[in-house]
C-alpha cells in the first residue's frame, strides 16, 4: 500500500488511539461516542465532519443492533471510504488528443514547486513528454526553484524574467508545447491568494491566453494545500477553491503530520476533489489519491 508508510503519524494519532478506546471500553455507549468524537476532533477531521460521522456511526450502530465496540470498526471504514470517495474522481483529466495542460495555485510554502516536480517525474517515467511553465513571475527565486526541479527530472522550463507578464509566459510554453507535440505542459502560478479577486483576475487572464491556442485547456487547475496546516488548509480551500475555477486539490506533506485526518474534513466539506497527496520530499513521493487504499492504509 502506497500510502501506508506516509501515513505513519496520522495512523498513530488517530487509528492506535481509535483502537485503544475500543479495546478499553469494550462497548459502545455515551462515553464511547464522547471519546471517540475527541479522537476525530484531535486528528483534524474537523467539527463538522466529525458530528456528521458520529451521527452516521450511531445510527448504523442502532440499525444493526451492535453493542461490542469492536465491531465498530469495520463500519468506521466503510463510513470513511465512502466519505473520501464522494461522487467526482480522483483520476488526472487528460487531453483526448495533443497536450494535458495542469495549472498549480497555492499559498508560497506549500509545496507547489515540489509537487510540480514530482508530477513531471511520473509522466516522464510513463514515456510522456513534459515541459514546465515558471508562470509563477511574483515571488523571488520561484523562477529558479522551478529550473532545478527541472534539471534534476530532465525537462525543460519554458520561462520569462522575473516580474514579467505570467500571462505572457503561458502564450510562450502554449505555443512551444503545441510546435513540440508535448503530451503534459505543468504551468506554475502565482495564483496570488493575499485575497480572492487577485487570483481570479490572474487565472481568468491566464485561461484566456491558454484557450485561445488550445480551447479544451486547462484540462486540470489544482489547488496545492499543506496538510501540516490542519484546519487552515480547509479554510484556504474553502475560501479560494470552489467557483475559482479550481478543479482539483493536492495535500502535500501527509507524511509529516499527525493532521492527516484533514483529508476527510476537506473531502467532506468541499466539492473539490483530492487527486494527489505527497507523502516526503522525493521525487517518487506523489500519489494519485485512492480513498480505499487511503482508508486501508490507516486501518491496516
Ligand atoms: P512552494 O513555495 O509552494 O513552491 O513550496 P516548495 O515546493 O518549495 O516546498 C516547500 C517545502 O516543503 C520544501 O522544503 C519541500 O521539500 C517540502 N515539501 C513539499 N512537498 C512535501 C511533501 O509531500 N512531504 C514533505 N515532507 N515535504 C514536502
Amino acid at each position: 500500500n502506497v500510502f501506508k508508510e506516509g501515513l505513519a503519524k496520522t495512523r498513530t494519532a488517530f487509528v492506535e488511539k481509535v483502537e485503544e478506546l475500543i479495546l478499553r471500553r469494550k462497548k459502545i455507549d455515551e462515553e464511547f461516542y464522547e471519546e471517540l468524537e475527541e479522537i476525530l476532533i484531535g486528528a483534524d477531521v474537523g467539527v463538522m465532519t466529525v458530528m456528521e460521522l458520529i451521527d452516521d456511526l450511531r445510527a448504523e450502530v442502532k440499525k444493526r443492533k451492535i453493542e461490542d465496540a469492536a465491531d465498530l470498526q469495520p463500519i468506521l471504514s466503510e463510513k470513511l471510504v465512502a466519505l473520501l470517495k464522494g461522487d467526482n474522481e480522483a483520476e488526472l483529466k487528460m487531453a483526448s488528443s495533443g497536450t494535458t495542460v495542469i495549472l498549480f495555485v497555492g499559498v508560497n510554502g506549500v509545496g507547489k514547486t515540489t509537487t510540480i516536480g514530482k508530477l513531471a517525474h511520473k509522466f516522464k517515467s510513463e514515456g510522456k513528454s513534459v515541459l514546465l511553465a515558471a508562470g509563477d513571475t511574483f515571488r523571488a527565486g520561484a523562477i529558479e526553484q522551478l529550473e532545478v526541479w527541472g534539471s534534476r527530472v530532465g525537462v525543460e522550463v519554458v520561462k520569462q524574467q522575473a516580474g514579467s507578464d505570467p500571462a505572457a509566459v503561458m502564450f510562450d510554453a502554449v505555443q512551444a508545447a503545441k510546435q513540440r507535440g508535448v503530451d503534459v505542459l505543468l504551468c506554475d502560478t502565482a495564483g496570488r491568494l493575499q485575497n480572492k479577486s487577485n487570483l481570479m483576475d490572474e487565472l481568468n487572464k491566464i485561461f484566456r491566453v491558454i484557450r485561445r491556442e488550445m480551447p479544451d485547456a486547462p484540462h486540470e487547475v489544482l489547488m496545492v494545500l499543506d496538510a501540516t496546516t490542519g484546519q487552515n488548509a480547509l479554510s484556504q480551500a474553502k475560501l479560494f477553491g470552489e467557483k475559482s475555477g479550481v478543479t482539483g486539490l493536492v495535500l502535500t506533506k501527509l507524511d509529516g503530520t499527525a493532521k492527516g485526518g484533514i483529508v476527510i474534513a476537506i473531502r467532506n466539506e468541499l466539492d473539490l476533489p483530492v487527486k494527489l497527496v505527497g507523502l516526503g520530499e522525493k521525487m517518487e513521493d506523489l500519489q494519485q489519491f485512492d480513498s480505499e487504499q487511503f482508508v486501508h492504509a490507516l486501518f491496516a
